[in-house]
């Protein structure tokens, strides 16, 4: 009872000594009580997280579902070892594989081999490769539609460097494609359109010979180059004698069938880079490169001759014509050309017609 000084055993009661066991014990239960609400709590801890974790992921992957569909495109992965593939939800969509059944040998696989599409081979080949690259295809979806697709792959890499996977984005690019050929279709038209737009603007509709306005521009073109190649060029202007009578005799239409005769003459005995084109009413030009005077004389004759025999065997009114001839000087234009060919025309007309006269 009681103490002797510091350091000097205590003699204790049985009662204090059970109390102070008592005691110890309701402590120790008291830190395993707490150690046990802290561990439950930890495990409530992890396993809400879990779940978040698990939420998020999902999240993520519908994200990214979402992602492909607003795209339009696919994921395509692939161990180039094994030659394993793994198809995205939207990949699937874009080659039409139904239903969300998982990939199996025998579907979308298959299809690509059956459109002689050998991915895994293509991308085997471009293992080396550093940076995404691209590949084009066309091939017939599981719905019987051809699609257009495009496939741009990268390589990851793994540490020793080569390559263990290569993922791919996958689009369909049909619809592109398809507004790509149409305006090439409408540009192709359009350009088509114009250049017959311009061939008729430069034809006289009646003989199908180059209007005046075409073929003073041909001649203008010809000159310039007669002058670069130091080569002669005559022009003959004639015209149908007394043509009004034709009309007046036989009436317009059959005068129509006369010019379109005459025009084809014509046509028949220029050469491949002659220019024969209709200046007037009856009135007519042939531009001769390459000849002189005298060439172009005996080719003028030659045409006159024709047309006296082709109109009169062609159940069309006999006529005759009277051509003017005069070669390029150095100092002339088309128009000064032109100028002495209609004078030696007109004194064809004024020597009796149905004649061929040089320029003087
Ligand atoms: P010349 O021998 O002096 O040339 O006499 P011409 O009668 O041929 O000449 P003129 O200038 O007096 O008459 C030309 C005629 O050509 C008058 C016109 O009605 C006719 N003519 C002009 N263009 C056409 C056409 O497109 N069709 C037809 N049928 N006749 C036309
Ligand atoms: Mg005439
Ligand atoms: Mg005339």
């Amino acid at each position: 009872m009681g103490t002797a000084g510091i350091g000097l055993p205590v003699m204790l009661s049985n009662e204090t000594i059970l109390a102070s066991v008592c005691l110890a014990l309701a402590l120790v239960s008291l830190v395993l009580l707490a150690a046990l609400v802290a561990a439950r709590r930890d495990t409530r801890f992890v396993a809400e997280l879990a779940r978040k974790r698990a939420a998020r992921i999902n999240e993520f992957v519908r994200t990214a579902c979402l992602a492909e569909e607003i795209a339009g495109i696919g994921i395509w992965e692939c161990d180039p070892a094994t030659g394993r593939q793994q198809w995205s939800d939207g990949l699937r969509k874009i080659f039409g594989v139904e239903g969300d059944e998982p990939l199996v040998d025998g579907d979308a696989e298959t299809m690509l081999f059956a459109n002689n599409i050998d991915l895994v081979h293509a991308v085997r080949e471009r293992l080396d490769k550093d940076g995404p690259y691209q590949l084009h295809y066309e091939l017939y979806g599981f719905d019987g539609e051809l699609r257009s697709i495009e496939v741009k792959a990268c390589n990851l890499k793994s540490q020793s460097g080569g390559t263990d996977r290569v993922v791919a984005v996958v689009r369909d690019d049909t619809d592109r494609i398809e507004r790509v050929r149409e305006l090439e279709f409408s540009r192709a038209a359009a350009v088509r359109e114009a250049s017959r737009a311009r061939e008729l603007a430069a034809t006289d509709p009646l003989t199908g010979l180059a209007n005046r306005r075409s073929a003073m521009e041909r001649l203008d073109s010809l000159i310039v180059d007669a002058r670069r190649s130091t080569m002669p060029l005559v022009l003959v202007v004639f015209d149908i004698d007394h043509f009004k009578s034709v009309n007046d005799t036989y009436g317009h239409v059959e005068g129509d069938k006369v010019l379109k005769k005459v025009a084809q003459i014509a046509q028949d005995q220029a050469r491949e880079d002659d220019v024969i084109g209709r200046v007037g009413g009856e009135e007519f030009i042939w531009v001769v490169p390459g000849a002189t005077e005298t060439i172009a004389r005996v080719m003028s004759e030659r045409l006159r001759l024709a047309i006296a025999e082709g109109s009169s065997t062609d159940k069309v009114p006999a006529v005759t014509i009277s051509a003017g001839i005069a070669e390029l000087d150095p100092q002339d234009t088309s128009l000064t050309l032109f100028a002495r060919a209609d004078s030696a025309l007109y004194a064809a007309k004024s020597k009796g017609r149905n004649r061929v006269q040089l320029a003087a």
